[in-house]
């Protein structure tokens, strides 16, 4: 027998109702007290579980739901609390954590593995203390129960608890092992009280990445204590994202009930079916893409999982999705503008649901009801539809593609640097910012009224272009050397080129959590993609007209476009990212006729695109490098190319960034002082850097003698002749008044270090 199972469901509601009621209470709204709070969470909840059961999954979860993130949940339950918080306690430490307080900065935020979705990184010392606090999962579970369902519980694994942890001084966070694995056995007890017999989930996706090797050994004493707790509870440890081979050796050998492996993005887990095969281990085969948006071929994934079965034996095993449902949006319920044949051939969290009970009812050789018959024979006709529509297979774009000829630039970067210093004459510590400058209430309101059709296009027009006067003049009185236009009319650095871009579709409701309240709403690149008409050059142009300095133009990057939306899963990546490099090549040419000189194409995102594995990184550096190459290589020698990144990590890629070939690269670093650089003198890195010489996160103005011993290290690690001077990125999320005095004080700090 196959029984299917969900991994984890969103909890932010279909109408992001989680969102209202937080952001209502933060703000102390009038109506929106904590009850309010309280009851919209517990209506959620009601719902989310009615949903799962309604299209009859057998393994549903509690303990999915949060205030805010299931870390900082597992940090509040282990009561391992920073001691800023201290004279906090119950929810107010709880958002104190999250969000910080007056007298406490919140607790640091990153990304979870490799989706958009941000966890609040535990902190640690020596000295930490942990008190366990079961109140919440155990409330989840009962409530579940009165709802008629009966659920798994979920929690974050205590190894990939800590392998995510910061310590604040510099020891270990595994020195705490035994301490969690204690507080998780305390855990354990209670809930074997709760009911005959519970399942929980313990979430450890830490072995999809390399660090398994070194982990992998923790394994079996740490399941070992957790397993012998009591003999009710069963255990799943749960992976997802990646492969997890290593661990499922260590897993076998142990008393742990179940095993779930991500056959989505872990192809390699097949490799794993023998072994558990001939193990006691229960297998939670994820097998419905929990991480994007289309249709699940039925018919398709039918026959995979047949095929796992097979390969067990005919063993029982459960069938679910790849991982939590947390990662797409709610449902289609509430899209009413999408072109109907495209809405066809999506399906959102609500809609899975039903795949993943097709699928399993299917693979047992069961009838369908009259409702699941009606949905898979949908689910037949969109991948009919999706094979042959007119609206995403263009001939004329996939024609072009095989027929390129032209992958890089002309001249290499020492040559074109030269005739680039000769056009564009440009001294010792050139300046400019990154792209945007703050974006005032007025703007949002003027492109808000614009979208709603309440102001025509020529006020529209006119706002904007005030807006670019503005900045224009700002940056000549400044004294800037290289200008911008500051953005005006972008809402999202990848919406505004989607929106232009043939092949992409913007939903009404698709929301994605991406940390606490906030949510983002990826656009969907569903066919071939081209570029019919100039995206930029308008604005650019009117910019350019009005300063007899340099405008640079400003466009996002093929990879950052492709991390960043939700792609087709019907074609090759490497093909869909020609195709969108070929969008920019168009523009980077157009831009260059109309007389720009300078061109940024960012890649903000280059970095968190990365895989999990290092199998794998070759491969993505290739395509990605690639990809970015082919964008620029209609850029002519005099014309330079600026690329930019965010902050990260750049030792282990700065080979990659320098095969890249811009001719600038600015990086955000000022949290970094010149550490970051040294990598960079490290290898010879050829090309011009612009590092970020001031923080942008906070309202503080730097100070020109602060700037200036900033530059100062800068030099001591990259000559001046390689170096741009400009803040760190982010300059739209800040106010007029912090910009203006802190790029004056930028500009005269430059000047001083010119003398030096
Ligand atoms: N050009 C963009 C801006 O300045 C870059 C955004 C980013 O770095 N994420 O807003
Ligand atoms: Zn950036």
């Amino acid at each position: 027998m196959i029984k299917s199972y969900v991994t984890g469901f969103p909890r932010i509601g279909e109408q992001r109702e989680l969102k209202r009621a937080l952001e209502g209470f933060w703000s102390k709204k009038e109506g929106f007290d904590n009850d309010r709070l309280q009851t919209t969470a517990k209506t959620l909840r009601a719902r989310h579980w009615a949903y799962q059961k309604d299209a009859g999954i057998e393994l549903i979860s509690s303990n999915d739901f949060s205030f805010y993130d299931l870390m900082l949940d597992t940090i509040f339950a282990l009561g391992v609390i920073p001691t800023r918080f201290a004279k906090f306690s119950g929810q107010e430490l709880y958002f104190a954590m999250a969000r910080g307080a007056d007298t406490a900065v919140a607790m640091e935020m990153t990304k979870w593995f490799n989706t958009n979705y941000h966890y609040i990184v535990p902190e640690l010392n020596k000295d930490s203390k942990f008190t366990l606090n079961a109140d919440k999962i155990i409330a989840e579970y009962k409530e579940a129960k009165e709802n008629g369902v009966k659920t798994k519980i979920n929690l974050i694994g205590p190894i990939t608890f800590l392998a995510l942890s910061k310590t604040t001084d510099d020891s270990c966070a595994f020195c705490h092992l035994d301490t969690v694995v204690t507080k998780y056995s305390e855990l354990l007890e209670q809930i074997s009280k709760l009911d005959d017999e519970v399942i929980v989930q313990f979430d450890e996706p830490i072995f999809v990445t390399d660090k398994d090797e070194k982990l992998a050994p923790k394994i079996v004493p740490v399941y070992e204590k957790l397993t012998s707790v009591a003999n009710n509870v069963k255990i799943v440890f749960m992976t997802y994202f990646e492969h997890a081979l290593k661990a499922v050796n260590e897993v076998v050998k142990t008393k742990i009930y179940g095993l779930g492996l991500d056959f989505v993005y872990g192809e390699r887990n097949i490799e794993a079916l023998e072994t558990i095969k001939n193990s006691n281990v229960v297998l939670f085969a994820g097998v419905v893409n929990g991480r994007n948006i289309w249709k699940t071929n039925i018919d398709e994934r039918v026959k995979f999982v047949k095929e796992i079965e097979t390969k067990l034996g005919g063993k029982d095993f459960y069938v679910g999705s790849s991982c939590s449902l947390l990662h797409v949006p709610f449902t289609l319920k509430y899209e009413e503008k999408l072109n109907p044949e495209i809405k066809s051939w999506l399906s959102f969290a609500v809609e899975k649901l039903s795949e993943i009970s097709i699928i399993t009812a299917l693979a047992n050789g069961k009838e369908l009801c009259e409702v699941g018959a009606k949905i898979y024979a949908e689910n037949k006709a969109s991948a009919n539809s999706r094979a042959n529509s007119s609206l995403i297979h263009d001939k004329a774009v996939q024609e072009r593609v095989s027929k390129l000829t032209k992958f890089e630039r002309e001249m290499s970067f020492e040559e074109r640097i030269k005739v680039q210093h000769k056009a564009l004459n440009y001294g010792i510590l050139p300046t400019t910012t990154i792209g945007s400058f703050p974006q005032t209430v007025e703007l949002r309101v003027l492109r808000q009224n614009f979208k709603k059709g309440e102001i025509n296009e020529a006020t529209y027009n006119d706002g904007i272009k005030k807006y670019i006067d503005e900045c224009v003049k700002f940056q000549e009185d400044c004294g800037l050397d290289v200008l911008v236009h500051g953005e005006p009319e972008r809402n999202d650095m990848v919406e505004y080129f989607g929106e232009q871009i043939k092949g992409y579709a913007f939903s009404q409701n698709g929301w994605v959590q991406s940390y606490g309240s906030r949510c983002v709403k990826p656009p969907l690149l569903f066919g071939d993609v081209s570029r019919p008409n100039p995206m930029t050059v308008e604005w650019i142009s009117y910019a350019q007209s009005k300063t007899s300095k340099i405008m640079k133009g400003m466009l996002t990057g093929p990879v950052t476009i492709l991390n960043w939306s939700f792609v087709r899963d019907d074609k090759p990546r490497a093909q869909i990212a020609k195709q969108l490099a070929l969008c920019i090549n168009d523009e980077i040419a157009d831009l260059q006729d109309a007389g720009i000189k300078i061109i940024q194409v960012d890649e903000a995102a280059f970095k968190e695109g990365y895989p999990l594995r290092a199998e794998n990184v070759g491969a993505y550096e290739k395509f990605s490098v690639d990809c970015f190459k082919l964008s620029v290589s209609s850029a002519r020698p005099e014309t330079q190319i600026h690329t930019h990144m965010c902050y990260s990590e750049f030792n282990d890629i700065i080979k990659t960034i320098e095969a890249m070939d811009a001719d600038v690269i600015s990086i955000e670093t000022a949290r970094s002082g010149n550490e970051l650089l040294k990598i960079f003198k490290a290898v010879g890195y050829k090309q011009e850097v612009g590092p970020g010489i001031y923080d942008i996160h906070s309202p503080r103005i730097p100070s020109v003698e602060e700037q200036v011993e900033q530059i100062k290290a800068l030099l001591e690690v990259l000559p001046k002749e390689q170096l741009w001077i400009n803040p760190d990125c982010g300059l739209k999320t800040r106010k007029w008044e912090e910009v203006e005095p802190s790029l004056k004080n930028m500009v005269e700090a430059v000047k001083i270090a010119r003398a030096l």
